[in-house]
């Protein structure tokens, strides 16, 4: 039977660049220990708190249907969340909660473009952007970055990339490469919402992850209110990424017609996860520190590592739970290091072509396993690069 173009074009054809990845899963199940760097999952698990308060919603008789747009304390909780950080005014009318940022991302692109519509990208980029991009309908294309520029999209590159676009899609803290926007780089991207006349859909998910520097929702900017559509989620603040909670917050008009488009496809989110999450949100900022402490830690760690050293160098980890290591002075790619890394020390991070076009050359090195083990895995990749090199 013929199935929809949408459907069997969702990836976009060809190698989707996790071949390490399932390389190193493959052992993994055939009983080689393997160092894993590659997936952005914390190795704490959701807090029993969170648990616990999951359980009374759920045990409490909170298991029915729940409102499609999210429980009215969690969309005033989060509104309340998204106006105190940024200064905009935000009422729950502004917020639909959704099954994790993902669902967001997609009914962000949903709402906002039409089939064939242009939406522009930035590359590097987190792997589903694309193929969201292509489930909407719209045509996806990509602004390539430059390590030069420490992966930031300049103004010329905005401009000539999004003529004709309906959507710019960006993401600080990013993932993959750690960098968190300046204020330039956002006014920047501002500018060209304004005179190209975009929505722009930014997606901070990462938004309690910041080692250096701020993170500004462009949001905030003068006049980014009416064309933003923020995404969030709890997945990565409180380490719930098995919970599928979190949101978009836009326009109120914009939201109230992205309630439609809830009510057709997810029908909404749990209202016990829905609970946990509000539980979750109000235990405070010291709770949010806890959960990106490790990562902070780790950063701080890799950055230790690397010195006295000139062969791999980071680009500059300013947030998120990544650093992407440049390895051009070992003259081998991406892809064939982080092959070659899983062989020879059965350490398995991820290669920067698998996030497009602009971090060839580099891995993206996830900190998500106990310290010690990180500073041993950090220690064995620089050696094993420090002797390609040589
Ligand atoms: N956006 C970015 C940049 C991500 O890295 C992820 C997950 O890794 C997501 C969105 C989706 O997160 P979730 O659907 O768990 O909220």
């Amino acid at each position: 039977m013929k199935l929809s173009h949408r459907i069997t074009h969702i990836t976009g054809g060809g190698s989707d660049g996790w071949d390490v990845f399932y390389k190193a899963r493959r052992m993994v199940a055939d009983g080689v220990p393997v160092t894993e760097l590659t997936i952005g999952e914390h190795d704490i698990r959701t807090s029993p708190a969170i648990l616990e308060a999951m359980h009374t919603a759920a045990t409490g008789g909170h298991t029915g249907y729940a409102m499609v747009p999210g429980t009215h304390d969690l969309r005033k909780t989060v509104a309340a969340r998204i106006a105190a950080r940024t200064g905009v005014p935000t009422t729950a009318d502004n917020i639909l909660i959704t099954p994790g940022g993902q669902a967001a991302l997609f009914a962000a692109h949903m709402a906002v473009c039409d089939p064939g519509d242009m939406a522009v990208y930035i590359d590097p980029y987190y792997a589903t952007y694309p193929g969201t991009i292509r489930g909407a309908g719209a045509v996806p294309k990509a602004i390539i970055t430059s390590p030069d520029t420490a992966f930031q999209p300049t103004s010329p590159a905005l401009a000539e990339a999004t003529k004709g676009a309906t959507s710019l899609l960006v993401n600080t803290p990013n993932n993959p490469t750690g960098v968190v926007y300046s204020q330039d780089t956002l006014q920047a991207i501002a500018d060209t919402c304004d005179a190209h006349d975009l929505w722009l859909i930014s997606d901070e998910v990462y938004d309690t992850q910041v080692w250096e520097g701020r993170h500004i929702s462009p949001r905030s900017l003068p006049g980014m209110a009416e064309r933003t559509l923020v995404v969030g989620s709890m997945s990565k603040s409180h380490a719930m990424t098995g919970s599928r909670v979190g949101w978009i917050c836009g326009p109120a008009d914009t939201i109230a017609q992205i309630i439609n488009l809830a009510t057709h496809t997810t029908y909404g989110v749990p209202g016990f996860i829905q609970d946990a999450a509000n539980f979750a949100l109000h235990q405070g900022d010291a709770v949010e520190e806890d959960v990106a402490a490790p990562f902070r830690r780790r950063r701080a760690l890799t950055m230790q590592a690397l010195a006295g050293q000139n062969v791999v160098r980071a680009v500059p980890a300013q947030g998120a739970m990544y650093v992407m290591l440049d390895l051009r002075a070992t003259w081998m790619s991406g892809e064939a290091f982080a092959n070659a890394l899983l062989d020879a020390e059965h350490i398995a991070v991820m290669p920067g072509e698998s996030f497009g076009k602009a971090a060839a050359g580099h891995v993206r090195v996830a900190m998500t396993i106990a310290d010690n083990q990180y500073v041993d895995a950090i220690g064995r990749l620089i050696a094993f690069a420090s002797a390609r090199a040589a």
